[in-house]
Protein backbone atom coordinates (compact mmCIF):
# COMPACT_ATOMS: atom_id res chain seq x y z
CA UNK A 1 0.00 0.00 0.00
CA UNK A 2 1.24 3.34 -0.50
CA UNK A 3 -0.03 6.77 0.64
CA UNK A 4 1.26 10.15 0.90
CA UNK A 5 1.56 11.92 4.14
CA UNK A 6 0.97 16.04 4.26
CA UNK A 7 0.87 16.57 7.94
CA UNK A 8 -0.32 20.19 8.50
CA UNK A 9 2.92 21.70 9.96
CA UNK A 10 6.58 19.56 10.26
CA UNK A 11 6.18 21.36 13.80
CA UNK A 12 3.59 22.31 16.56
CA UNK A 13 4.83 24.26 19.16
CA UNK A 14 2.40 24.48 22.15
CA UNK A 15 3.28 27.72 24.29
CA UNK A 16 3.92 31.10 23.54
CA UNK A 17 6.29 32.50 26.48
CA UNK A 18 9.74 33.06 26.75
CA UNK A 19 10.68 29.42 25.58
CA UNK A 20 7.52 29.20 22.44
CA UNK A 21 9.17 32.38 21.27
CA UNK A 22 12.99 31.62 20.80
CA UNK A 23 11.90 28.38 19.59
CA UNK A 24 8.92 29.27 16.67
CA UNK A 25 12.31 31.79 15.86
CA UNK A 26 14.30 28.98 15.55
CA UNK A 27 12.14 27.23 13.37
CA UNK A 28 11.39 29.95 11.03
CA UNK A 29 15.06 30.86 10.63
CA UNK A 30 15.11 27.49 9.43
CA UNK A 31 12.25 27.70 6.86
CA UNK A 32 10.49 24.80 8.20
CA UNK A 33 6.43 25.17 8.29
CA UNK A 34 5.56 25.78 12.00
CA UNK A 35 3.42 27.67 14.31
CA UNK A 36 3.11 27.74 17.41
CA UNK A 37 -0.17 27.15 19.57
CA UNK A 38 -1.16 28.93 23.01
CA UNK A 39 -4.72 28.46 25.25
CA UNK A 40 -4.42 32.59 25.91
CA UNK A 41 -5.81 35.63 23.96
CA UNK A 42 -2.11 36.84 23.21
CA UNK A 43 1.65 35.86 23.68
CA UNK A 44 3.84 36.48 27.15
CA UNK A 45 3.17 32.81 29.02
CA UNK A 46 3.80 33.86 32.93
CA UNK A 47 4.06 37.33 31.80
CA UNK A 48 1.32 37.89 29.81
CA UNK A 49 -1.03 35.78 33.01
CA UNK A 50 0.53 37.11 36.28
CA UNK A 51 -0.42 40.95 36.39
CA UNK A 52 -1.11 40.96 40.00
CA UNK A 53 0.65 44.07 41.42
CA UNK A 54 4.23 43.73 42.22
CA UNK A 55 4.36 41.25 39.84
CA UNK A 56 8.33 41.51 38.55
CA UNK A 57 11.77 39.14 38.02
CA UNK A 58 14.09 38.31 40.85
CA UNK A 59 16.33 37.51 37.60
CA UNK A 60 18.88 40.83 37.31
CA UNK A 61 16.32 41.80 33.97
CA UNK A 62 20.05 42.20 31.74
CA UNK A 63 20.36 38.71 32.53
CA UNK A 64 16.91 38.04 31.62
CA UNK A 65 16.99 39.21 28.25
CA UNK A 66 17.59 36.54 24.97
CA UNK A 67 21.16 36.29 23.99
CA UNK A 68 20.72 35.12 20.57
CA UNK A 69 20.55 38.54 19.08
CA UNK A 70 23.20 41.45 19.49
CA UNK A 71 20.81 43.66 17.52
CA UNK A 72 17.98 42.89 20.43
CA UNK A 73 20.42 43.02 23.10
CA UNK A 74 21.51 46.38 21.82
CA UNK A 75 17.61 48.18 21.33
CA UNK A 76 16.36 47.11 24.50
CA UNK A 77 16.77 49.02 27.42
CA UNK A 78 15.91 47.79 30.71
CA UNK A 79 14.43 50.28 33.28
CA UNK A 80 14.89 48.44 36.38
CA UNK A 81 17.43 46.12 37.55
CA UNK A 82 14.64 43.98 38.42
CA UNK A 83 11.88 44.85 35.94
CA UNK A 84 7.90 44.47 36.30
CA UNK A 85 5.16 42.47 34.57
CA UNK A 86 3.96 45.14 32.20
CA UNK A 87 7.59 45.91 30.74
CA UNK A 88 8.70 41.88 31.15
CA UNK A 89 4.99 41.68 28.79
CA UNK A 90 6.38 44.41 26.27
CA UNK A 91 9.76 42.98 26.11
CA UNK A 92 8.29 39.71 24.92
CA UNK A 93 6.44 41.97 22.29
CA UNK A 94 8.95 44.18 20.93
CA UNK A 95 11.00 40.74 19.98
CA UNK A 96 7.97 39.17 18.18
CA UNK A 97 7.65 41.82 16.53
CA UNK A 98 10.55 43.03 16.11
CA UNK A 99 11.46 39.29 14.09
CA UNK A 100 7.76 39.06 12.65
CA UNK A 101 7.01 35.51 14.64
CA UNK A 102 3.41 37.01 15.37
CA UNK A 103 1.74 35.47 11.83
CA UNK A 104 3.52 32.47 13.38
CA UNK A 105 1.61 31.92 16.57
CA UNK A 106 -2.03 31.20 17.41
CA UNK A 107 -3.56 32.03 20.31
CA UNK A 108 -6.92 31.19 22.26
CA UNK A 109 -5.82 27.28 21.10
CA UNK A 110 -6.64 25.21 23.65
CA UNK A 111 -4.73 21.86 22.93
CA UNK A 112 -6.80 19.01 24.38
CA UNK A 113 -5.08 16.10 22.83
CA UNK A 114 -2.01 14.95 21.04
CA UNK A 115 -1.96 11.23 20.05
CA UNK A 116 1.17 9.61 18.23
CA UNK A 117 0.01 7.96 15.07
CA UNK A 118 2.56 5.30 14.12
CA UNK A 119 1.44 4.50 11.19
CA UNK A 120 1.81 7.89 9.73
CA UNK A 121 4.79 8.76 11.86
CA UNK A 122 2.46 11.75 13.35
CA UNK A 123 1.02 13.70 16.03
CA UNK A 124 -2.22 14.30 15.64
CA UNK A 125 -3.89 17.43 17.79
CA UNK A 126 -7.36 18.11 19.08
CA UNK A 127 -8.02 21.48 19.49
CA UNK A 128 -10.69 23.06 21.52
CA UNK A 129 -12.35 24.49 18.98
CA UNK A 130 -12.63 21.63 17.22
CA UNK A 131 -9.64 21.92 15.12
CA UNK A 132 -7.81 18.53 14.09
CA UNK A 133 -4.48 19.50 13.22
CA UNK A 134 -1.35 17.21 12.06
CA UNK A 135 2.37 17.53 12.84
CA UNK A 136 5.96 15.73 12.56
CA UNK A 137 7.68 17.27 15.61
CA UNK A 138 5.60 18.46 18.55
CA UNK A 139 7.54 20.53 21.26
CA UNK A 140 6.15 21.49 24.43
CA UNK A 141 6.98 24.52 25.59
CA UNK A 142 4.37 25.80 27.79
CA UNK A 143 5.91 26.63 30.59
CA UNK A 144 7.08 25.41 34.34
CA UNK A 145 4.36 27.33 36.40
CA UNK A 146 1.49 27.48 33.73
CA UNK A 147 -1.59 25.54 35.58
CA UNK A 148 -2.72 27.61 38.67
CA UNK A 149 -4.24 25.87 41.79
CA UNK A 150 -6.50 27.11 44.07
CA UNK A 151 -7.28 25.38 47.34
CA UNK A 152 -10.33 22.77 47.94
CA UNK A 153 -12.63 24.68 50.24
CA UNK A 154 -16.12 24.10 50.52
CA UNK A 155 -18.25 27.07 49.79
CA UNK A 156 -16.16 28.57 47.28
CA UNK A 157 -18.47 28.62 44.70
CA UNK A 158 -21.03 31.28 47.11
CA UNK A 159 -18.70 33.82 48.17
CA UNK A 160 -20.53 37.17 46.69
CA UNK A 161 -17.19 39.11 46.34
CA UNK A 162 -14.30 39.10 43.54
CA UNK A 163 -12.11 36.05 44.20
CA UNK A 164 -9.18 35.26 41.40
CA UNK A 165 -6.53 33.28 41.33
CA UNK A 166 -3.13 35.53 41.13
CA UNK A 167 -2.13 34.27 37.35
CA UNK A 168 -5.74 35.49 36.71
CA UNK A 169 -5.52 39.06 38.22
CA UNK A 170 -7.64 40.50 36.01
CA UNK A 171 -6.48 42.19 32.85
CA UNK A 172 -8.75 45.88 33.96
CA UNK A 173 -7.24 47.90 36.41
CA UNK A 174 -8.92 46.43 40.64
CA UNK A 175 -10.62 48.93 42.50
CA UNK A 176 -8.69 48.27 45.68
CA UNK A 177 -8.79 51.71 48.08
CA UNK A 178 -10.92 51.53 50.94
CA UNK A 179 -11.54 47.66 50.60
CA UNK A 180 -11.12 44.68 52.61
CA UNK A 181 -8.78 42.15 50.91
CA UNK A 182 -7.60 39.25 51.95
CA UNK A 183 -4.68 37.20 50.57
CA UNK A 184 -4.31 33.52 50.88
CA UNK A 185 -0.39 32.03 50.55
CA UNK A 186 2.60 33.81 51.30
CA UNK A 187 5.35 32.42 48.32
CA UNK A 188 7.06 34.57 45.95
CA UNK A 189 3.75 35.39 44.64
CA UNK A 190 2.01 36.04 47.96
CA UNK A 191 5.09 38.26 49.21
CA UNK A 192 5.25 39.90 46.00
CA UNK A 193 1.39 41.31 46.28
CA UNK A 194 1.15 41.74 49.83
CA UNK A 195 4.14 44.37 49.82
CA UNK A 196 2.63 45.69 46.96
CA UNK A 197 -1.19 46.58 47.91
CA UNK A 198 -0.63 46.72 51.45
CA UNK A 199 -0.78 50.94 51.29
CA UNK A 200 -3.63 50.29 48.67
CA UNK A 201 -6.55 48.54 50.01
CA UNK A 202 -8.41 48.79 53.21
CA UNK A 203 -7.91 46.30 54.98
CA UNK A 204 -5.10 43.15 53.98
CA UNK A 205 -5.80 40.65 55.84
CA UNK A 206 -3.31 37.38 54.85
CA UNK A 207 -3.66 33.89 55.86
CA UNK A 208 -0.17 32.00 56.10
CA UNK A 209 -0.08 28.40 56.27
CA UNK A 210 3.27 28.02 56.54
CA UNK A 211 5.97 31.09 56.38
CA UNK A 212 8.64 31.53 53.74
CA UNK A 213 12.21 32.66 54.08
CA UNK A 214 12.68 35.98 51.93
CA UNK A 215 15.23 38.40 52.14
CA UNK A 216 15.29 42.14 50.22
CA UNK A 217 15.03 42.20 46.26
CA UNK A 218 16.80 45.59 46.53
CA UNK A 219 15.29 46.89 43.19
CA UNK A 220 15.80 50.00 41.59
CA UNK A 221 16.39 52.01 38.48
CA UNK A 222 18.96 50.97 35.33
CA UNK A 223 19.95 54.71 34.52
CA UNK A 224 20.85 55.44 31.03
CA UNK A 225 24.16 55.62 31.24
CA UNK A 226 24.42 52.08 33.53
CA UNK A 227 21.76 50.46 31.10
CA UNK A 228 25.27 52.20 28.11
CA UNK A 229 27.79 50.53 30.64
CA UNK A 230 25.41 47.06 30.61
CA UNK A 231 25.21 47.15 26.56
CA UNK A 232 29.49 47.52 26.86
CA UNK A 233 29.78 44.43 28.43
CA UNK A 234 27.07 41.65 27.78
CA UNK A 235 29.49 39.29 27.05
CA UNK A 236 30.91 39.60 30.39
CA UNK A 237 27.36 39.62 31.75
CA UNK A 238 26.38 36.13 30.22
CA UNK A 239 29.55 33.90 30.88
CA UNK A 240 29.17 33.72 34.72
CA UNK A 241 25.30 32.94 34.33
CA UNK A 242 27.08 29.97 31.51
CA UNK A 243 29.42 28.58 34.65
CA UNK A 244 27.11 29.23 37.48
CA UNK A 245 24.78 26.60 38.63
CA UNK A 246 21.52 28.76 38.28
CA UNK A 247 22.66 30.69 35.27
CA UNK A 248 22.67 33.64 37.66
CA UNK A 249 25.87 36.06 37.48
CA UNK A 250 25.73 35.50 41.52
CA UNK A 251 29.15 33.39 42.13
CA UNK A 252 28.93 31.69 45.74
CA UNK A 253 31.77 32.52 48.28
CA UNK A 254 34.33 29.31 47.59
CA UNK A 255 36.18 30.05 51.01
CA UNK A 256 34.64 27.86 52.89
CA UNK A 257 31.61 28.08 55.79
CA UNK A 258 34.17 26.44 58.40
CA UNK A 259 37.15 27.52 57.18
CA UNK A 260 36.12 31.77 58.02
CA UNK A 261 35.52 32.86 61.11
CA UNK A 262 31.84 33.76 62.60
CA UNK A 263 32.87 37.17 62.30
CA UNK A 264 33.68 37.13 59.06
CA UNK A 265 30.64 34.73 57.60
CA UNK A 266 28.67 37.67 59.16
CA UNK A 267 30.39 40.37 57.66
CA UNK A 268 29.56 38.37 54.20
CA UNK A 269 26.07 37.89 55.01
CA UNK A 270 25.27 41.99 56.26
CA UNK A 271 27.01 42.94 52.62
CA UNK A 272 24.70 40.68 51.03
CA UNK A 273 21.78 41.64 52.40
CA UNK A 274 21.69 44.92 51.33
CA UNK A 275 23.04 43.74 47.64
CA UNK A 276 20.03 43.51 45.05
CA UNK A 277 18.76 40.15 44.16
CA UNK A 278 19.75 36.26 44.76
CA UNK A 279 22.99 37.00 46.04
CA UNK A 280 21.61 36.41 49.62
CA UNK A 281 21.22 32.72 48.33
CA UNK A 282 23.86 32.23 45.50
CA UNK A 283 26.99 34.39 46.62
CA UNK A 284 26.56 32.53 49.94
CA UNK A 285 28.56 29.25 51.24
CA UNK A 286 27.94 26.73 49.36
CA UNK A 287 27.44 24.22 52.60
CA UNK A 288 24.05 26.43 53.31
CA UNK A 289 22.45 23.82 50.96
CA UNK A 290 24.01 20.87 51.70
CA UNK A 291 24.85 21.04 55.66
CA UNK A 292 22.10 21.47 58.28
CA UNK A 293 24.44 22.54 61.21
CA UNK A 294 25.47 25.71 58.33
CA UNK A 295 22.19 26.37 57.47
CA UNK A 296 20.81 26.55 60.84
CA UNK A 297 22.90 29.25 61.38
CA UNK A 298 22.65 31.03 58.47
CA UNK A 299 18.74 30.68 59.01
CA UNK A 300 19.24 32.09 62.41
CA UNK A 301 20.79 35.10 60.95
CA UNK A 302 18.04 35.91 58.95
CA UNK A 303 15.41 34.96 61.40
CA UNK A 304 17.10 38.01 63.72
CA UNK A 305 16.95 40.09 60.47
CA UNK A 306 13.57 39.39 60.47
CA UNK A 307 12.62 40.79 63.85
CA UNK A 308 14.73 43.90 63.63
CA UNK A 309 12.42 44.24 60.99
CA UNK A 310 9.01 43.63 62.16
CA UNK A 311 7.47 45.59 64.98
CA UNK A 312 5.58 42.83 66.71
CA UNK A 313 7.65 40.42 68.24
CA UNK A 314 4.55 37.83 68.18
CA UNK A 315 4.13 38.59 64.69
CA UNK A 316 7.85 38.28 63.27
CA UNK A 317 8.07 35.17 65.23
CA UNK A 318 4.88 33.68 62.87
CA UNK A 319 6.87 35.54 59.76
CA UNK A 320 10.04 32.87 60.83
CA UNK A 321 9.61 29.19 59.23
CA UNK A 322 10.05 26.63 61.81
CA UNK A 323 9.97 23.57 59.58
CA UNK A 324 12.94 24.22 56.99
CA UNK A 325 16.09 26.32 56.50
CA UNK A 326 16.78 29.12 54.39
CA UNK A 327 17.24 28.19 51.19
CA UNK A 328 15.98 24.91 51.47
CA UNK A 329 13.00 26.01 49.33
CA UNK A 330 12.74 28.29 46.23
CA UNK A 331 13.94 31.93 48.05
CA UNK A 332 10.89 34.96 47.63
CA UNK A 333 12.41 38.48 47.25
CA UNK A 334 10.85 41.29 49.03
CA UNK A 335 10.47 44.92 48.47
CA UNK A 336 8.92 46.02 51.78
CA UNK A 337 7.47 42.65 52.29
CA UNK A 338 8.05 42.77 56.60
CA UNK A 339 7.60 46.06 57.21
CA UNK A 340 4.15 45.69 55.42
CA UNK A 341 2.69 44.05 59.15
CA UNK A 342 4.09 46.91 60.95
CA UNK A 343 0.84 48.85 58.96
CA UNK A 344 -2.16 49.34 61.31
CA UNK A 345 -4.74 48.11 58.30
CA UNK A 346 -2.32 44.86 57.97
CA UNK A 347 -3.01 41.52 59.57
CA UNK A 348 -1.87 37.91 59.50
CA UNK A 349 -3.97 35.13 60.37
CA UNK A 350 -1.53 31.71 60.92
CA UNK A 351 -3.34 29.14 59.74
CA UNK A 352 -1.70 26.08 61.40
CA UNK A 353 -3.43 27.52 64.64
CA UNK A 354 -6.83 28.62 62.98
CA UNK A 355 -7.73 26.32 59.84
CA UNK A 356 -9.82 28.32 56.88
CA UNK A 357 -12.72 25.84 57.22
CA UNK A 358 -14.98 27.60 54.36
CA UNK A 359 -15.46 30.23 51.87
CA UNK A 360 -19.00 31.96 53.06
CA UNK A 361 -21.00 34.59 50.89
CA UNK A 362 -19.35 37.31 52.75
CA UNK A 363 -16.12 36.24 53.26
CA UNK A 364 -14.10 33.35 54.83
CA UNK A 365 -14.39 31.20 58.02
CA UNK A 366 -11.74 30.15 60.14
CA UNK A 367 -11.64 27.59 62.96
CA UNK A 368 -12.19 30.74 65.15
CA UNK A 369 -14.01 32.90 63.51
CA UNK A 370 -15.84 34.65 60.22
CA UNK A 371 -14.32 37.65 58.00
CA UNK A 372 -15.51 39.67 55.52
CA UNK A 373 -14.00 40.45 52.34
CA UNK A 374 -14.86 41.96 49.23
CA UNK A 375 -11.84 40.34 47.35
CA UNK A 376 -9.68 37.15 47.88
CA UNK A 377 -6.69 37.06 46.51
CA UNK A 378 -5.64 33.11 45.98
CA UNK A 379 -1.84 33.56 45.68
CA UNK A 380 -1.94 29.52 45.84
CA UNK A 381 0.85 29.05 43.77
CA UNK A 382 1.36 26.10 40.37
CA UNK A 383 0.61 22.48 39.52
CA UNK A 384 4.10 22.83 38.67
CA UNK A 385 6.25 21.16 35.78
CA UNK A 386 4.31 18.70 34.63
CA UNK A 387 0.62 19.80 35.64
CA UNK A 388 0.39 21.13 31.98
CA UNK A 389 1.58 17.53 30.94
CA UNK A 390 -1.20 16.07 32.42
CA UNK A 391 -3.92 18.71 31.22
CA UNK A 392 -3.79 17.68 27.94
CA UNK A 393 -4.53 13.80 26.19
CA UNK A 394 -0.67 13.12 25.38
CA UNK A 395 -1.10 9.31 24.32
CA UNK A 396 2.58 7.87 22.66
CA UNK A 397 3.52 4.10 21.28
CA UNK A 398 -0.03 1.82 21.77
CA UNK A 399 -2.11 4.75 23.15
CA UNK A 400 -0.05 5.24 26.33
CA UNK A 401 -1.25 8.15 28.21
CA UNK A 402 2.15 9.93 29.62
CA UNK A 403 -0.30 11.67 32.16
CA UNK A 404 -0.43 7.60 33.72
CA UNK A 405 3.50 6.84 32.70
CA UNK A 406 4.10 10.18 34.93
CA UNK A 407 1.77 9.19 37.72
CA UNK A 408 4.10 8.41 40.67
CA UNK A 409 6.34 11.62 38.92
CA UNK A 410 8.10 12.31 35.57
CA UNK A 411 11.04 9.65 34.15
CA UNK A 412 12.58 11.75 31.17
CA UNK A 413 15.84 11.16 28.83
CA UNK A 414 17.57 14.55 29.39
CA UNK A 415 14.72 16.17 30.57
CA UNK A 416 13.63 16.25 26.67
CA UNK A 417 12.51 13.34 25.53
CA UNK A 418 10.18 10.23 26.98
CA UNK A 419 10.53 6.96 25.93
CA UNK A 420 7.39 6.17 23.80
CA UNK A 421 6.48 9.13 22.74
CA UNK A 422 8.54 9.95 19.48
CA UNK A 423 9.06 12.74 18.57
CA UNK A 424 7.78 14.70 20.89
CA UNK A 425 10.37 17.14 22.22
CA UNK A 426 10.00 19.29 25.60
CA UNK A 427 13.04 22.08 25.66
CA UNK A 428 12.30 22.99 28.86
CA UNK A 429 10.90 19.76 30.35
CA UNK A 430 10.29 18.02 33.94
CA UNK A 431 14.51 16.53 34.52
CA UNK A 432 15.54 19.25 32.53
CA UNK A 433 18.57 21.74 33.51
CA UNK A 434 16.23 24.85 32.13
CA UNK A 435 13.89 24.61 34.82
CA UNK A 436 16.10 25.03 37.41
CA UNK A 437 17.64 28.03 35.90
CA UNK A 438 17.02 31.74 35.64
CA UNK A 439 14.83 30.70 32.96
CA UNK A 440 15.67 31.98 29.66
CA UNK A 441 19.32 30.94 30.26
CA UNK A 442 18.12 27.49 30.34
CA UNK A 443 15.55 27.51 27.47
CA UNK A 444 18.29 28.92 25.18
CA UNK A 445 20.34 26.37 25.88
CA UNK A 446 17.42 23.63 25.68
CA UNK A 447 15.82 25.00 22.42
CA UNK A 448 19.54 25.76 20.50
CA UNK A 449 19.53 21.43 21.56
CA UNK A 450 16.08 20.58 20.22
CA UNK A 451 16.97 22.80 17.13
CA UNK A 452 19.66 21.40 16.44
CA UNK A 453 18.38 17.77 16.72
CA UNK A 454 16.01 18.61 14.02
CA UNK A 455 18.35 19.62 11.96
CA UNK A 456 20.76 16.62 12.58
CA UNK A 457 17.17 14.25 11.52
CA UNK A 458 16.15 16.42 8.30
CA UNK A 459 20.04 16.65 7.66
CA UNK A 460 19.94 12.86 7.57
CA UNK A 461 16.45 11.95 6.32
CA UNK A 462 15.48 10.46 9.88
CA UNK A 463 11.61 10.76 10.59
CA UNK A 464 11.48 9.71 14.04
CA UNK A 465 13.38 10.12 16.80
CA UNK A 466 12.72 7.99 20.66
CA UNK A 467 14.65 7.96 23.94
CA UNK A 468 15.71 4.58 24.37
CA UNK A 469 14.13 2.61 27.99
CA UNK A 470 17.91 2.43 28.84
CA UNK A 471 18.74 6.03 28.34
CA UNK A 472 15.79 7.15 30.28
CA UNK A 473 16.30 5.18 33.06
CA UNK A 474 20.03 6.43 33.60
CA UNK A 475 18.85 10.05 33.12
CA UNK A 476 15.85 9.54 35.58
CA UNK A 477 17.90 7.85 38.49
CA UNK A 478 21.10 10.29 37.76
CA UNK A 479 18.06 13.05 38.94
CA UNK A 480 16.86 11.53 41.74
CA UNK A 481 20.84 10.71 42.34
CA UNK A 482 21.20 14.55 42.34
CA UNK A 483 18.77 15.20 45.16
CA UNK A 484 20.46 13.03 47.62
CA UNK A 485 22.81 15.80 48.59
CA UNK A 486 20.71 17.94 48.70
CA UNK A 487 18.69 19.90 51.76
CA UNK A 488 15.79 20.69 49.41
CA UNK A 489 15.05 17.04 49.09
CA UNK A 490 13.53 17.58 52.14
CA UNK A 491 11.39 20.75 51.45
CA UNK A 492 7.52 20.77 50.90
CA UNK A 493 7.84 22.95 47.66
CA UNK A 494 7.26 22.80 44.09
CA UNK A 495 10.97 22.13 43.32
CA UNK A 496 9.98 18.51 45.01
CA UNK A 497 6.34 18.05 43.41
CA UNK A 498 4.64 18.99 47.00
CA UNK A 499 0.89 20.72 46.10
CA UNK A 500 -1.75 20.31 49.19
CA UNK A 501 -4.52 21.26 46.37
CA UNK A 502 -3.43 18.65 43.61
CA UNK A 503 -4.56 14.44 44.69
CA UNK A 504 -1.73 12.64 45.19
CA UNK A 505 0.83 15.86 45.61
CA UNK A 506 -0.05 16.03 48.63
CA UNK A 507 3.27 15.86 51.24
CA UNK A 508 5.37 13.09 51.24
CA UNK A 509 5.32 11.96 48.06
CA UNK A 510 8.37 13.67 46.27
CA UNK A 511 8.89 13.72 43.17
CA UNK A 512 12.17 14.21 40.77
CA UNK A 513 10.79 17.37 38.90
CA UNK A 514 14.17 18.98 38.56
CA UNK A 515 18.02 18.60 37.68
CA UNK A 516 19.97 20.07 40.63
CA UNK A 517 23.43 19.02 38.87
CA UNK A 518 23.48 22.83 37.82
CA UNK A 519 22.94 24.46 34.24
CA UNK A 520 26.97 23.79 33.27
CA UNK A 521 27.19 20.21 33.52
CA UNK A 522 23.90 19.77 31.81
CA UNK A 523 24.56 21.65 28.69
CA UNK A 524 27.99 19.90 28.69
CA UNK A 525 25.92 16.52 28.68
CA UNK A 526 23.55 17.70 25.68
CA UNK A 527 26.31 18.85 23.91
CA UNK A 528 28.25 15.09 24.47
CA UNK A 529 24.81 13.98 23.78
CA UNK A 530 24.80 15.47 20.25
CA UNK A 531 28.49 14.76 19.60
CA UNK A 532 27.95 11.24 20.00
CA UNK A 533 25.60 10.79 17.33
CA UNK A 534 22.21 11.51 20.10
CA UNK A 535 23.19 9.16 22.12
CA UNK A 536 20.63 7.32 23.88
CA UNK A 537 18.12 8.20 21.03
CA UNK A 538 16.60 5.97 18.71
CA UNK A 539 16.61 7.71 14.82
CA UNK A 540 14.24 5.86 12.63
CA UNK A 541 14.96 6.84 8.79
CA UNK A 542 11.60 6.95 6.93
CA UNK A 543 11.17 5.21 3.23
CA UNK A 544 12.23 7.86 1.13
CA UNK A 545 14.32 11.20 2.66
CA UNK A 546 12.51 13.72 5.23
CA UNK A 547 13.51 16.76 4.48
CA UNK A 548 12.65 19.75 6.01
CA UNK A 549 9.18 20.67 6.11
CA UNK A 550 8.79 23.13 3.31
CA UNK A 551 5.39 23.19 2.33
CA UNK A 552 5.27 20.00 -0.39
CA UNK A 553 8.66 18.70 0.21
CA UNK A 554 7.44 17.22 3.47
CA UNK A 555 5.73 14.71 1.31
CA UNK A 556 6.98 10.90 1.80
CA UNK A 557 5.72 7.57 0.54
CA UNK A 558 5.42 5.15 2.61
CA UNK A 559 5.02 1.00 1.40
P1 LIG B 1 4.09 28.68 46.01
O1 LIG B 1 5.51 29.01 46.23
O2 LIG B 1 3.73 27.28 45.74
O3 LIG B 1 3.30 29.24 47.27
C1 LIG B 1 1.94 28.96 47.44
C2 LIG B 1 1.52 29.50 48.79
O4 LIG B 1 0.13 29.26 48.96
C3 LIG B 1 2.22 28.80 49.95
O5 LIG B 1 2.41 29.73 50.98
C4 LIG B 1 1.21 27.75 50.36
O6 LIG B 1 1.30 27.32 51.69
C5 LIG B 1 -0.08 28.52 50.16
N1 LIG B 1 -1.21 27.64 49.96
C6 LIG B 1 -1.41 26.79 48.94
N2 LIG B 1 -2.57 26.14 49.11
C7 LIG B 1 -3.10 26.58 50.25
C8 LIG B 1 -4.26 26.27 50.95
N3 LIG B 1 -5.12 25.35 50.50
N4 LIG B 1 -4.52 26.92 52.12
C9 LIG B 1 -3.63 27.83 52.58
N5 LIG B 1 -2.50 28.17 51.97
C10 LIG B 1 -2.23 27.54 50.81
O7 LIG B 1 3.50 29.51 44.79
P2 LIG B 1 3.90 30.97 44.28
O8 LIG B 1 4.04 31.89 45.39
O9 LIG B 1 2.96 31.32 43.19
O10 LIG B 1 5.33 30.77 43.66
C11 LIG B 1 5.60 29.69 42.77
C12 LIG B 1 6.89 29.96 42.04
O11 LIG B 1 6.66 30.94 41.03
C13 LIG B 1 8.00 30.55 42.86
O12 LIG B 1 8.67 29.61 43.65
C14 LIG B 1 8.87 31.14 41.80
O13 LIG B 1 9.67 30.19 41.20
C15 LIG B 1 7.85 31.65 40.80
N6 LIG B 1 7.63 33.08 41.06
C16 LIG B 1 8.63 33.93 40.70
C17 LIG B 1 8.49 35.26 40.97
C18 LIG B 1 9.60 36.19 40.61
O14 LIG B 1 9.97 36.99 41.38
N7 LIG B 1 10.17 36.13 39.46
C19 LIG B 1 7.38 35.76 41.60
C20 LIG B 1 6.36 34.88 41.93
C21 LIG B 1 6.50 33.53 41.66
P3 LIG B 1 2.08 25.95 52.02
O15 LIG B 1 3.51 26.27 51.78
O16 LIG B 1 1.75 25.67 53.42
O17 LIG B 1 1.55 24.93 51.07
Amino acid sequence: MTHTIHPDYEVIVIGAGVAGIYQIKCLVDLGVTATVLDAAADLGGTWYGNRYPGARFDSESYTYGYSFSQELLNEWHWKERFSSQPENLRYLNYVADKFDLRKHMQFSCRVEAAHFDETDTLWRLQVADGRALTCRFLMMAFGLLSVPTVPRYPGMETFKGRAFHTFFWPHESVELAGKKVAVIGTGATGIQVIAEIADKVGELTVFQRRPNWSAPLNNGPISEEEMADILSRYEAIFAPCARQPGGFEHEPDRRGFYAVSREERVALWDRLYDEPGFGIWLRNFREIFTDEAANAEFSAYIAARIRQRVTDPAVAEKLIPQDHGFGVQRVPLETHYFEAYNRDNVHLVDLSETPIERVTATGLRTSERDYAFDIIVYATGFDAITGAFDRIDIRGVGGTRLRDTWHDGPSTYLGIFVHGFPNMFMPAGPQSGSASTNYPRGIESGVNWCTGLLTYLWTHGYLRAEATREAEEGWTTHVRQMYSTMLMRKAQSWFTGYNSNVEGHEHGTIRYLVYNGGSPKYVATLKEVAEKGYAGIALTAGPTSAAPGHGAQDTYEQR
